[in-house]
């Protein structure tokens, strides 16, 4: 029996692997010989095994696109096992067969072709929920200390996707959310950043008939709003302006009109760089928070903070980290040396399945804790 909770060579432990055909999410037992060799840490290997902070959901994209038998959640943050560094990294998920060395030279695919499939944690590899992940060194992203954890791993949805195409946009623009309230910092932020007049913007999260026609680029971040977005950008039936009017999704579209184009905004390995600009932008924006804040502080001695601008109206303060990008809650995930029954976890693990049924915007974030019960000792 394992006697020290800080082991895991030992024993059995749980995984919370995503189960597509059942829809939910069922509790594994991990052999001791599928575990992680701590020690994978070497210098020569270009691999590197984390121990997971954080993970997390949001419960109306991430369980779309998943058909196999996989830990869930791309949204994964660790940190380096064994050292003292507080130093946490996002691990940026969306990889391929080329970064993960997985179709190795004996592999007949890699010799016929330049065989690069995208792969991304969460989804084709085992992602976040669980106590540690071995990835490629050339994925992890070092976190600046004043960024949310918040804000990173929910940083995919609407923030990424947007900086990447906003500068290719000319004309009047739509931007179609989920829900206004809680999606638009993440679109005010990139406005901000590239000095955009919000007056060539229209933000919407439902159908509003008037719109029909007026726009030369839609954003769709709603896949119920596609009918919409067809019908708010300009539509001349004519091939020549499909450069001109363009609809960008961040979910599969089918085109349905010749005189537009269709850009699904996929992330994938490439994007790794457009990340790290936009986490600097991140942290731009709270080094000057920071820094208006102390200077606050040193005019007056208000409790009332009256300094918020219009784009933190649905922010929230956690852990002395500002977060621009609403999310809904946190959720200690327990990770235990045994296999045991225990009701917490089957609470939790039924409100994650509750949660994926209902498919609404709802964004969890996941912290790893260890078991801190007494393990029980065996009389032998
Ligand atoms: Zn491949």
């Amino acid at each position: 029996m394992p006697s020290s909770s800080s082991s895991v060579d030992h024993g059995l432990v749980n995984n919370r692997m995503y189960h597509p055909g059942e829809n939910k999410i069922i509790q594994c037992i991990k052999l001791p010989n599928e575990k992680i060799r701590h020690n994978y840490n070497d210098l020569n290997s270009s691999k590197i095994t984390i121990k997971v902070k954080m993970s997390a959901i949001n419960y109306l994209t991430d369980f779309n696109n998943l058909h196999s038998l996989v830990i869930p959640s791309f949204r994964i943050i660790g940190k380096l096992t064994g050292g003292a560094s507080s130093i946490k990294y996002l691990v940026w998920p969306f990889t391929n067969c080329q970064v993960e060395r997985s179709h190795t030279s004996t592999d007949p695919i890699s010799i016929t072709s330049n065989c690069c499939c995208n792969l991304t944690y969460g989804v084709d590899l085992n992602g976040g929920f669980q106590e540690f992940i071995t990835v490629p060194k050339k994925l992890l992203i070092p976190i600046h200390k004043n960024v949310s954890l918040h804000d990173v791993c929910f940083i995919f949805d609407i923030l990424l996707p947007f900086y990447i195409n906003i500068q290719k946009v000319k004309g009047r623009t739509l931007v179609l959310l989920n829900d206004i309230q809680k999606e638009m910092n993440e679109i005010l932020i990139i406005l901000d950043h590239f000095k955009i007049k919000q007056n060539n913007i229209v933000i919407l999260d439902e159908v509003d008939p008037k719109y029909k026609d007026q726009f030369d680029t839609v954003f769709c971040f709603n896949p119920n709003l596609t009918t919409f977005a067809e019908f708010c950008c300009t539509s001349t039936g004519l091939t020549s302006t499909k450069q001109r009017y363009t609809i960008h999704t961040t979910f599969p579209i089918i085109a349905k009109s010749i005189d537009k184009s269709y850009n699904y905004i996929k992330l994938t390995y490439e994007h790794k760089l457009s990340c790290i600009e936009v986490l600097k932008i991140l942290f731009n924006l709270n080094s000057k928070r920071d820094e208006a804040r102390s200077n606050l502080d040193l005019k007056v001695s208000s409790t009332n903070n009256s300094h918020s601008n219009s784009t933190s109206s649905s922010s929230s303060i956690s852990n002395s980290h500002y977060s621009w990008i609403w999310y809904d809650k946190d959720v200690d995930l327990v990770n235990h040396d045994d296999f045991e029954e225990d009701e917490e976890d089957e609470r939790i693990l039924d409100e994650i399945n509750q949660l994926i049924i209902e498919k609404k915007l709802y964004r969890v974030g996941y912290f790893n804790r260890r078991s801190k019960k007494e393990i029980n000792a065996c009389i032998i």
